[in-house]
């Protein structure tokens, strides 16, 4: 940590500001220039509270040597982290294929739907037991119903199933169905259920909020992880724009902009990023170009049926072609996708 002071800083004010630092137990390095004088902070930064230091008189500015997010930061780990989903694995060159309806529906069409994405090439199956929705007189999830239609299909079809948990209530409930709990955008920031999930030691998928910026996807990771549970993929499923031609604005470089401060693994959601299945394939391919370790997509059999999110779904033929081209484009990256883990299949 280094303190700027004040220009107009007095010599009480400094020798102040070194006595406060030195009664932490750590030392303070006085540099004195011509227009500034700054303070060096040296030892262990974990006691030192940044608003704190800031309030000492004759501080301008605390500059932090490293970043908040401790334990998410490549500083902290420069090896990008390979996260287990029950045998299925998501980063460190292993592409995530996660694909399914947004929300679990009926038995017979998840029994459909997983077996065409299963035939496709994913391996991770996705669906919605309880959903965040704008209005609370949408469909809002069978809830535990549905969790146990996800997992007899998930088992089924030998796939890893990713749900979504909406309620720090529901964490344990949750957590003993599915393989991946997701936190959703409009949850990144409810701090008690990430504090929940971190407790559990299912991995998690953690969306970007639409008004959230990188550092704050990377403080949310950080409450997991500081739980005591490391396996959290992040996933980029696009901002608040202004253009209404799109659901929102799929921010691609965020791909590489994350994997610059974290060895987490991030993925991509063309779905909820652009909200039309004409962009879905581009923006799936540009995310595994931008180096995203994983594709995250809606389908579904007969989206005009479909509880939520139909407009934005692919069919299913739609995914097995770009399917596809996503191997096709991992190859040339020399990425590889986990198949289907022995045990469930
Ligand atoms: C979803 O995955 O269906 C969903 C609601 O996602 P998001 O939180 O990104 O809107
Ligand atoms: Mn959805």
């Amino acid at each position: 940590m280094i303190l700027i002071l004040q220009s107009k800083a007095t010599d009480d004010q400094v020798d102040h500001v070194i006595e406060k630092v030195e009664s932490l137990g750590l030392k303070a390095h006085l540099s004195r220039g011509t227009y500034r004088t700054i303070v060096g902070i040296i030892g262990d930064e974990s006691k030192l509270s940044e608003e704190r230091l800031r309030s000492i008189p004759g501080v301008s500015e605390v500059v932090p040597v490293l970043p908040p997010y401790k334990l998410a930061s490549l500083e902290a780990h420069p090896e990008p982290s390979v996260v287990n989903v029950s045998g299925v694995q998501i980063g460190g060159g292993h592409l995530g294929m996660i694909a399914g309806p947004c929300s679990v529906e009926d038995a017979d069409r998840m029994h459909r739907i997983a077996k065409s994405v299963r035939d496709a090439g994913a391996n991770l199956f996705r669906g919605g037991a309880y959903k965040p929705r704008t209005s609370p007189y949408a469909f809002q999830g069978l809830g535990e119903d549905g969790l146990k239609i996800l997992r007899e299909v998930g088992d089924e079809y030998g796939m890893p199933i990713v749900t979504e948990v909406t309620d720090p209530r529901n964490v344990e409930l949750v957590a003993k169905y599915a393989d991946m709990l997701q936190v959703g955008a409009r949850n990144m920031q409810n701090f008690v259920l990430l504090t929940e999930v971190g407790r559990t030691s299912r991995p998690v998928l953690l969306k970007r909020g639409m008004s959230a910026t990188i550092k704050d996807l990377l403080m949310s990771a950080e409450y997991v992880l500081s739980q005591g549970n490391p396996n959290v993929v992040l996933c980029e499923r696009g901002i608040k724009g202004f253009d209404t031609i799109t659901r929102n604005l799929f921010d691609v470089a965020a791909v590489p902009a994350v994997k610059a401060l974290t060895h987490l693994p991030i993925i991509v959601d063309p779905s909820h990023a652009t909200g039309r299945p004409d962009l879905i394939p581009p923006c799936a391919l540009a995310g595994i170009a931008a180096g995203a370790d994983g594709v995250h997509v809606e389908v579904h059999d007969c989206p005009e049926e479909a509880k939520s999110d139909g407009p934005q779904a692919l069919l299913p033929d739609q995914y097995q072609e770009l399917a596809k081209q996503m191997r096709q484009l991992a190859e040339l990256f020399q990425k590889t996708i986990s198949p289907l883990p022995e045990a469930l299949a």
